[in-house]
């Protein structure tokens, strides 16, 4: 019997093992943590209150994924209508800002209709000022100069700790939406407009946080907790774990991130480490909140612009599903992000917590008279990929020298992509098929 060993129980790694249980193949999943889950762990409170790691909602559209997720829950599950905001400058805006510009400054939307309508005209002509050669450039041409300026190159630079132009623009999929002039000229005349926002519904499932949607992954793997891999040699196809356990591997599928793995290759060539070192990712503060009332918010969640409000993003887990919070209650998730190559943080997480709060009071989310029932701060060190010039290439040079020794890797942080549940899950599966395939020619050859 082949062994099969799968690093990280997170979306991907349950993807890997899914796929091998179909196969009728055993697989040990190893993790560090002392629960399984990864991003998608949940945390159940004694004051009552539920907060995910980070704020996640299944934005999956794959009937396939919807189903077992359904399946995981017993069919217990939220469906939500999405109904994201954001705020700018005391301003409560409709998602997407470019389509709902109505009551915000006469001159701002004056400026951002001419800029858009000047480049909607460029580029229905092809008209190019300057070739895109990166984030910052395809959001002038796509929105005009005064929008991209002051809105997503605003979010951008706090979600992603760099500059427009210092990132390419590979990420983005439908993240951004491609407004047409009429959807523009509604929104900026009119208080009523439709949602065109990409995300319309999304589910979560009814009782004990996000991570209920893996509660397959124990009955598909045999997992095993609190094993930190600490040295992975391809040549002798070992495993080393920080508790002193030594594992053998026939084929080996791994979701640890790259910058973490690597190192710890026996015989990898300085190239690659140093190849390794240079992908760039956010790490995220998470200050939880639980509050003793529930009329919180029109959104579930809202993107903020401004730099001197601390937080970047605060979602509503009560929205998501009310058996998150006692009774009555509402909840609050705000994400502070940094990064150790553009933005280190300062100080420890919790001096995060004054400050969120204070910021919370002045945007009008939480009242004086509020009653805090619950504070926590959790810290994701590996958040989000920044898509930084220097990342194609190096992770070109990651990835082929992991081809190259046999290392299948997958999810977020093994592909190194700005992906969410559903797309780890299916790079788990990739993986654990490229996996299969390798272990079928060995046999064979
Ligand atoms: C703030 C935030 C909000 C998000 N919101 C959403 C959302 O609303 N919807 C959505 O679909 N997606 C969302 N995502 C994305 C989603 O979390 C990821 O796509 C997905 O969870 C990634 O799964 P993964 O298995 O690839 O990685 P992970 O979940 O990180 O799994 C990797 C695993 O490897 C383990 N590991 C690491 N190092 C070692 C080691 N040395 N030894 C052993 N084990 C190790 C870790 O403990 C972890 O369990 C969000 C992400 C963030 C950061």
């Amino acid at each position: 019997m082949e062994r099969v060993a799968i690093l990280g129980s997170g979306m991907a790694g349950w993807g890997a093992a899914h796929r091998l249980h179909q196969e009728g193949v055993p697989s040990i999943t190893y993790d560090k943590n002392g629960y399984y889950g990864g991003h998608t762990a949940s945390f159940k409170h004694a004051s009552g209150f539920i907060f995910d790691e980070g704020p996640h909602v299944s934005f999956t559209k794959h009937e396939r994924l919807q189903k077992l997720f359904a399946q995981s829950v017993h069919e217990k599950y939220e469906v939500i209508h999405a109904r994201p905001n954001n705020y700018w400058k005391g301003h409560w805006i409709k998602h997407p800002a470019i389509c709902n510009l109505s009551g915000l400054p006469t001159d701002l939307v004056v400026n951002c209709l001419c800029d858009f309508i000047g480049a909607q005209h460029d580029q229905e002509n092809h008209i190019e000022h300057k070739p895109i050669d990166n984030y910052a450039d395809w959001l002038i041409a796509s929105y005009g100069r005064t929008f991209a300026e002051t809105f997503p190159m605003e979010y951008g630079f706090k979600y992603h700790t760099t500059t427009a132009d210092n990132m390419s623009t590979s990420w983005l999929g439908p993240r951004l939406y491609r407004a047409k002039l009429e959807e523009v000229l509604v929104g900026a005349l009119s208080p009523e407009t439709p949602d065109v926002h990409y995300v319309d519904y999304v589910r979560y499932p009814s009782y004990d946080g996000f991570v209920s949607y893996l509660s397959l992954l124990p009955e598909q793997t045999q997992i095993n907790l609190r094993h930190q891999l600490v040295r992975l040699d391809p040549a002798a196809k070992e495993l080393h774990f920080a508790n002193g356990v030594v594992a053998g591997y026939d084929a080996v599928i791994s979701s640890v991130p790259l910058t973490e793995l690597v190192p710890m290759i026996a015989g990898a060539p300085p190239d690659v480490v140093a190849a390794a070192r240079k992908l760039a990712y956010t790490s995220c503060v998470m200050v939880n909140l639980g509050i003793n009332r529930s009329d919180l918010s029109q959104g579930q969640w809202t993107y903020f612009y401004d730099r001197d409000i601390c937080f970047t993003r605060l979602s509503f887990p009560h929205m998501f599903s009310p058996h998150t919070v006692p009774p009555g209650c509402g909840s609050i998730q705000a994400e502070v992000y940094f990064s150790q190559k553009y933005m280190p943080m300062k100080g420890s997480p919790e001096d995060y917590v004054a400050p969120v709060v204070a910021d919370l009071k002045r945007c009008g989310v939480l009242r004086e008279d509020d009653k805090i029932l619950h504070t926590n701060v959790h810290v994701s060190h590996y958040a989000q990929i920044i898509f930084d010039l220097e990342r194609a290439d190096a992770l070109a040079t990651v990835h082929a020298y992991l081809d190259d020794i046999g290392v299948a890797y997958c999810g977020r942080y093994g592909d190194w992509l700005y992906i969410w549940t559903d797309e780890a899950f299916i790079s788990g599966e990739n993986a654990a098929q490229k996996a299969l395939e390798r272990m079928r020619v060995g046999k064979s050859a």
